[in-house]
């Protein structure tokens, strides 16, 4: 199989393409203009054009199904290489507005989330990427074409920001080397330049790549999927817990190195009648002290034949409420794209079912 011209930095690239200027070209090709094919080009010499369409490809991913949600989130399954597939979500966090005299206002506001493995090793409780299994890591290209295949279909602009979220199917920090390759090409100047602390990594908490990854200094942001305040509780519903308990993720994250406007973003999947009562909100407070730390609570996403339910609006507010009440940040993730079952795995899920 040939190379994924997107696995390589622009570095790589001039490394390999000379003269090295050609490189940058490349990159304006791939990341600003959206190239499909290396023959569009014109710029490059023939003869450099041929050897392209010899050595490497442009269209890792094919897009396999979309779904739209009401409340503008649209979700992409997409087809790999090898024929696995992969799900990604533009999320709309605002709409564009305009003032009466038709000028605008502000912009939409994207967040892409995207997906780092096909499948997960992890085996969360109430995940339905675990439920499939592990398939295989991505590739730094197949990671970074998600992003493009989303701009490209959706006209967004190369110059519009856009928020940049690790939190589709997979474990980013099982897949560290690619995943920490892509946030680089991400963020190269000449490319897509989404700055670092536009960026996003959520883990389930493997403390030792948690320390890993900040001795990097890539000023990223990190979001820990914590979901439990006590290791019995969390081992029940993450696995992973054994290995790494809630202890070592708390030492691992208080020597992270966060930029000065950043908080840690703890993530708290709340599920009816497991994890939503007061007691673990009050110990969810003590955990996180001293710690730059905000908390996002997470409706669970209920799916067919899962034994965990959605918890009440009332018990989320209260839940919130003791917490923002006593200083801590808190919000509720709206139910983003929920009718069209958000939480990763589930489009797939419907594919494999042959329901769309
Ligand atoms: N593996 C990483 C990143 C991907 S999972 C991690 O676990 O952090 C992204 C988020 O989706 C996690 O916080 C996870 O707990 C959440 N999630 C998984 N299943 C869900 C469901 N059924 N409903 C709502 N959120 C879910
Ligand atoms: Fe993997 Fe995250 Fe799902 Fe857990 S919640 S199985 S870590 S993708």
């Amino acid at each position: 199989m040939k190379q994924i011209i997107q696995d390589l930095t622009k570095e790589e690239l001039s490394e390999l393409i000379k003269p090295s200027f050609r490189a940058k070209q490349l990159y304006n090709w791939i990341y600003h203009k959206y190239a499909s094919s290396f023959d569009d080009m014109k710029n490059l010499p023939k003869d450099m054009r041929q050897e392209l369409n010899d050595k490497y490809t442009l269209n890792p991913l094919k897009t396999l199904l979309v779904q739209d949600s009401k409340d503008g989130s649209r979700k992409y399954l997409f087809e790999l290489e090898d024929g696995l597939t992969v799900e990604t979500v533009l999320l709309l966090m605002r709409d564009k507005e305009f003032h009466d005299d038709g000028t605008i206002k502000h912009q939409e506001r994207y967040t892409v989330c995207i997906s780092s493995q096909v499948g997960c090793k992890v085996g969360c409780a109430f995940c339905l990427t675990a439920k499939s299994g592990f398939m295989r890591n991505l590739t730094a290209g197949e990671i970074v074409e998600q992003l493009r295949m989303i701009k490209r279909d959706n006209n967004i602009d190369a110059n519009r920001r856009v928020n940049l979220v690790y939190m589709g199917m997979g474990e980013p920090l099982d897949n560290l080397a690619n995943v920490v390759k892509s946030v680089k090409i991400f963020a190269d100047p000449e490319g897509m330049a989404i700055a670092t602390h536009r960026q996003t990594i959520s883990t389930s908490g493997l403390s030792t790549k948690i320390e890993k990854l900040g001795k990097m200094e890539l000023g990223i942001n990190l979001a820990i999927s914590l979901h439990a305040v006590d290791d019995q509780l969390r081992q029940q519903l993450m696995p992973i817990n054994k290995a790494y308990n809630i202890a070592s993720i708390i030492k691992a994250v208080k020597e992270f190195p966060i930029n000065d406007r950043k908080r840690v973003m703890f993530e708290y999947l709340v599920i009816k009648d497991v994890n939503d009562d007061m007691a673990s909100a009050k110990k969810l407070l003590s955990l996180l002290d001293g710690i730059k730390a905000k908390v996002n609570l997470i409706y669970f996403n209920p799916y067919g034949g899962t034994e965990f339910k959605r918890p009440a609006e009332k018990d989320m507010k209260s839940f919130q409420e003791y917490l923002t009440k006593r200083g801590l940040h808190c919000t509720i993730r709206e139910s983003k794209g929920l009718d069209i079952s958000a939480a990763c795995g589930q489009l797939r899920e419907q594919e494999k079912k042959g329901e769309k």
